[in-house]
């Protein structure tokens, strides 16, 4: 299993890492498998949607404020129900088939680290499956 560490800027932040997962599959050496990306944290998680044009990730988070307001009656004491419920909806992993030692992403599509709680030091495990 690789881990890969990476700082996000902004409370909420949805971060294309794309090409990092990319290098971790090439370096597996692997032809033919599953790659699983999974993020251990409980206000943070992972998709895979459009990084050709960066509205795309605006309009998510504008949704997800949309879908899960600030304003709701939350009783967690931390503070931070609104960045936990939406982990929750992005959820923390997702699988990719590896052919020909790439990941098989469709042109439009990317891997985007999804940040509700920020700035903090993030992990992202990566692990390939022949
Ligand atoms: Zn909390």
């Amino acid at each position: 299993m690789k881990i890969l560490t990476i700082p996000t800027h902004n409370k909420e932040d949805l971060i294309d890492i794309t090409d990092q997962i990319e290098e971790a599959v090439n370096s597996s050496g692997i032809e033919t498998g599953i790659c699983c990306v999974y993020v251990p944290h409980t206000t943070a998680g992972v998709t895979i949607n459009e990084n050709a044009d960066p509205s795309v990730k605006d309009d998510i988070l504008m949704a997800l404020r949309k879908i899960v307001p600030d304003s709701l009656s939350y009783t967690h004491a931390e503070g931070n129900s609104p960045a936990h419920v939406k982990s929750t909806l992005i959820g923390p992993s997702i699988s990719i088939i590896i052919e020909n030692g790439n990941l098989a992403l469709g042109t439009w599509q990317g891997i985007i680290f999804c940040e509700f709680d920020g700035p903090r030091r993030r992990k992202i495990f990566i692990h390939t499956q022949p």
